[in-house]
């Protein structure tokens, strides 16, 4: 499971309304790609729908349940954060292990889902290093197991590879489309990359100045831009 509405979301910072009344759904099971300039409201978007920031106004609804008053941890949510978020001072397995143990998962599932996750991103054999001794992309690797373990009904994904080179990021990218197919869960990917947007998504939803422009699969984007904001991003011939 793993749909998520958003119903007349609304967000204020103080006098300024970032996000304007916003309908959206995502289906479960989709990839869903956020694109939008710098400061269109893309990350907060996804604190939204992760429970970090609290709506203004309007609904937030998680498989059928209203989960605006819901805290993040009971969200059934995982937030993918760029690899700098890992503990240095922890190996690999400990990262990884960590909100299992923060949720009171007992230590033989533990092991389970390490094992299960570690395997899925190629992480076998460096459960006991440290961060600082492997590479960008395993530590980018580590931080999405992190999020695996979890078994969340969506993971959702703010700019996860904007910093690492972009060699890496092309790998990066095709490794997180393979995990999508192999999960089938519900993920949402912020970004301002139009390729990875282009590349990766089920659903592009262009974002400008806090609203959608359009929302559409990337060959409905390419071939029918609503207008030259959306054809500029999505990088079609209009
Ligand atoms: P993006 O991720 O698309 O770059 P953000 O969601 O970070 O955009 O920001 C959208 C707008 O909301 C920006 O104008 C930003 O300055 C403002 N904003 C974001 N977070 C806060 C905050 N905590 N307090 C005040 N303004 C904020
Ligand atoms: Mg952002």
């Amino acid at each position: 499971m793993g749909q998520i509405t958003l119903q007349q979301v609304t967000k204020s910072f103080g006098e300024t309304q970032v996000i304007p009344p916003l309908d959206l759904t995502i289906e479960d099971g989709e990839f869903a790609v956020f694109v939008g300039p710098s400061g269109c409201g893309k990350s907060t978007l996804l604190r939204l729908i992760a429970g970090l920031e609290d709506t203004t106004s309007g609904q937030i609804v998680i498989d059928g349940q209203d989960a605006t008053e819901v805290p993040p941890a009971k969200r059934g949510l995982a937030m993918v954060f760029q690899s700098y978020a890992l503990y240095p001072h922890m190996s690999v397995r400990k990262n990884i292990a960590f909100p299992m143990k923060m949720a009171g998962v007992d230590q033989a599932e533990q092991d389970r889902r390490i094992e299960q996750a570690a395997a899925a991103l190629n992480l076998t054999d460096y459960l006991e290093r440290r961060p600082g001794q492997l590479s960008g992309g395993q530590r980018q690797r580590v931080a999405i197991g992190r999020a695996i373990v979890r078994e969340p009904a969506a993971f959702l994904f703010d700019e996860p590879l904007s910093n690492l080179d972009a060699a890496l990021r092309v790998g990066m990218r095709m490794e997180i489309s393979e995990l999508h197919k192999k999960l089938a869960t519900t993920m949402i990917y912020v970004t301002h990359d139009q390729v990875e947007a282009m590349t990766m998504a089920d659903k592009i939803v262009v974002l400008r100045a806090g609203h959608i422009e359009q929302v559409g699969s990337p060959l409905e984007l390419y071939r029918a831009p609503r207008n030259k904001f959306v054809a500029g991003f999505i990088g079609s011939p209009t």
